[in-house]
């Protein structure tokens, strides 16, 4: 099973998205493990604040150390060893190699910020790995973390049944996917393509297979610098190219 331990200022966020489809019938076949952490809880000041103003001044609050390393310790022996990430703009940019990375690990424990972010001295504390999930700003780490638990859980054996495979889906090769359809044969006028009413395997693979590449040259061409083709395949993208000119 792969925990992930979240502290969060808002627990209800994590848990109440992660509740749903594959990723609620995860946690109820306890194949993944999710515990939102409420940071405040931690507080040790009556007002129960966990934000106060920035040193030095500037717009703002930012969270306090002392109620997030509480929150963090509260979580004892379970989180030894751990990952510990913090979301944050100023983070490695999440992909799905690093899905796949993450999803080796037992346990993740997982850092939200919110307002102008938490105090730098319990990051430097506590955080392994500052992670992003683009060049935007959220207003707190609570849907980037979700994010996260998401794409990495779909990657835990047993989380995606047969026909939700992860497989041949997009990034798994280094592609982007192929199209897909589904019923009718016919909408608006478009047809499916004729190939995939077939019921020829290998050439529906064959097919799928050239689709992914075309898709990815016309979509994304940055990933088939690193994507994984043969010879024959590398060929029919400087065909591609060549096309172009
Ligand atoms: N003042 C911070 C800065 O400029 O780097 C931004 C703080 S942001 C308003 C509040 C919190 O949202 C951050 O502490 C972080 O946890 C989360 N957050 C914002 N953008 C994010 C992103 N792109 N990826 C991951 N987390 C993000």
């Amino acid at each position: 099973m792969k925990s992930f331990y979240v502290l969060t200022l808002f627990p209800e966020m994590i848990e109440q998205t992660l509740s749903y489809s594959i990723t609620g019938r995860a946690i109820n076949d306890g194949l993944i493990n999710v515990e939102a952490v409420n940071i405040r809880d931690f507080t040790k000041d009556k007002h129960r604040h966990v934000d106060d103003y920035p040193y030095g001044g500037g717009a703002g609050m930012v969270m306090q150390p002392q109620p997030i390393y509480d929150a963090y310790k509260s979580i004892g022996e379970r989180a030894e060893g751990s990952r510990v990430l913090y979301m944050s703009p100023q983070g490695r940019t999440f992909d799905q190699s690093m899905a796949e990375e993450l999803s080796k690990e037992d346990s993740i424990v997982i850092l939200c910020g919110h307002y102008e972010g938490v105090d730098e001295r319990v990051i430097e504390e506590i955080v392994t790995d500052e992670v992003s999930i683009g060049d935007f700003v959220l207003t707190g780490g609570e849907l980037a973390a979700v994010t996260i638990i998401d794409a990495v859980s779909r990657l835990v054996p047993g989380v995606l049944n047969k026909e939700e495979s992860h497989e041949n889906e997009s990034f798994s090769d280094g592609l982007l996917e192929y199209p897909q359809y589904t019923r009718p044969p016919e909408f608006m006028g478009r047809q499916v393509p004729d190939i995939l009413l077939s019921g020829h395997h290998a050439n529906i693979d064959k097919w799928r297979r050239e689709q992914s590449i075309i898709r990815t040259y016309d979509k994304r061409p940055d990933l088939l610098e690193k994507a994984e083709l043969t010879d024959k395949e590398k060929k029919f993208v400087q065909q591609l190219k060549n096309k172009e000119r």
